[in-house]
């Protein structure tokens, strides 16, 4: 099938490229002509696992191509996702401009029908206001072409994002209209072969089904970290809790796990923007305003140890970091944790020392020119000269390593960890100390 994806970012990439893969004929349309250059040349703008050679394949193929002509995409697809970012706007609220854009220059260029389908996450009634968008133009135009607007909302997870996408768990179709839902249907068959996976619903509620998946989940952390936190008080283990609660099949283990908050490019701006939208119809969302609240405490956890541990003063101490990114196996540094930790290290006259095994750059790009962080080749190299070590990120490289080596290269013999990740009685035995979230201990 003909298919063209506005936006070439973690979504609008990988949908690209999975659907490539299964044969559709997919054009890729962006506003950034770099991005796109790169990507004609074979270079990948994100880390993603196992993106880089799908893209290359379908791309040599001809499968999938790349380009800022937004007309030659609109003419292209019968099928036009819009996979462009929503970030949160001042208030929170989901800032818009980039999908109207995107359904405005649809509307300019479309000669005959159109699938629109929002892939992007968007408040509730985002349709519809799409679809006045377009009619809108047209009219301007005086061209009497038909369209429909679908809601096809994406979960994938950054760091799994082609796996997700060649077996989503479910696929969400927000639509009233029956050819629409044939023609989806159609183009994720080569998805849906196991079982039916495809959830059809109205538009308002698939549109709401993203932010609900998006705020249950950040629910689910910053319950836990609230209880890591009584934890930590009343001298219990989180980890002996959460293995206690998770045994309940009503609660499951999944996705339970205490930390030093949750980051990316979804839960802040999901959480936000539902707050925000519930606002709008006269309704106070009180359990995402505390989501929020706690995630917002919880990211300066590692900062208040630290400060607490060096007695407020941590003017020319080194910090050795490990982890970047917001979770493993991406360089998404988008609201991390780690990054609100060296913020306030900065602003309090410590270094930091630093080693992520893919958010380098991102970093380096963010923080061009911040002459107290230094980004190290190794998570070795990133403990020489340093005064403490602290985990912000669970990336697998760091869950078993050369502990009698950390101790001889720290100057003060303490780890701060944000993901649990080890057992605080095992690196006592190394003379370590050790502070987790929520392991009975405080400082
Ligand atoms: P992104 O920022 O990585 O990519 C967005 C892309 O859109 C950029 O390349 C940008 O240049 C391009 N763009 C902006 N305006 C454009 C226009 N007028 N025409 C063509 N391209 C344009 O964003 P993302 O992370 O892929 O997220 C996209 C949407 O999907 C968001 O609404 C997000 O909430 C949602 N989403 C993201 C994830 C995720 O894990 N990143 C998961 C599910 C849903």
């Amino acid at each position: 099938m003909k298919v063209t994806v506005f936006g070439i970012g973690y979504v609008g990439l990988v949908q690209a490229a999975v659907l490539a893969e299964v044969g559709h004929d997919v054009v890729c349309v962006d506003v950034d002509q770099n991005k796109v250059d790169n990507l004609e040349k074979g270079i990948i703008p994100i880390y993603e696992p196992g993106l880089t050679p799908l893209v290359k394949s379908n791309f040599e193929a001809g499968r999938v191509v790349f380009t800022t002509d937004a007309e030659k995409g609109v003419k292209h697809g019968d099928l036009v996702f819009i996979a462009v970012g929503t970030p949160p706007d001042e208030d929170g609220s989901a800032d818009l401009k980039y999908v109207l854009a995107v359904a405005q220059t649809i509307a300019m260029h479309m000669q005959a029908h159109k699938i629109i389908i929002n892939k992007s996450t968007v408040p509730v009634g985002t349709a519809d206001r799409v679809t006045a968008k377009v009619t809108e133009v047209l009219a301007d135009l005086q061209k009497s072409v038909s369209f429909d607007v679908v809601s096809n909302p994406e979960f994938l997870k950054e760091g799994a994002a082609v796996a997700d996408c060649m077996r989503p768990d479910r696929i969400i179709l927000g639509t009233s209209s029956e050819r629409s839902e044939k023609k989806l249907r159609e183009l994720y068959a080569p998805f849906n072969r196991n079982h039916d996976k495809i959830i059809v619903m109205d538009v308002r509620s698939a549109e709401l089904t993203k932010y609900a998946a998006n705020c249950m989940l950040a629910t689910k952390i910053s319950f836990m970290n609230e209880i890591a936190n009584l934890a930590e008080l009343f001298g219990a283990d989180v980890e002996n809790v959460r293995k206690g609660i998770g045994s309940d099949p009503r609660i499951g283990y999944q996705f339970i796990y205490p930390g030093c908050g949750y980051g990316g490019s979804c839960f802040p701006k999901d959480v936000q923007a539902l707050v925000r939208s519930a606002k709008g119809v006269g309704y106070q969302a009180k359990v995402l305003e505390a989501v929020e609240a706690v995630n917002y405490r919880q990211k300066e956890k590692l900062f208040d140890y630290i400060m607490r541990y060096y007695k407020n003063d941590v003017a020319g101490k080194t910090i050795a970091l490990w982890g970047l990114s917001f979770k493993p196996n991406t360089d998404d540094m988008r609201e991390a944790s780690s990054r609100v930790l060296m913020e306030k290290l900065w602003e309090q006259g410590a270094r930091v020392q630093a080693y992520d095994p893919e958010a380098m750059e991102e970093t380096q790009r963010i923080y061009a020119g911040q002459d107290r962080l230094s980004l190290m080749g190794t998570k070795e190299a990133a403990l020489n000269g340093a005064d403490c070590l602290v985990i912000c990120t669970e990336w697998q490289a760091f869950r078993a390593p050369d502990f009698e080596l950390i101790k001889s290269k720290i100057a003060d013999p303490v780890i701060f960890d944000g993901r649990n990740l080890f057992e605080p009685a095992l690196i006592s035995e190394y003379g370590l100390h050790y502070y987790g979230i929520g392991r009975g201990q405080s400082i």
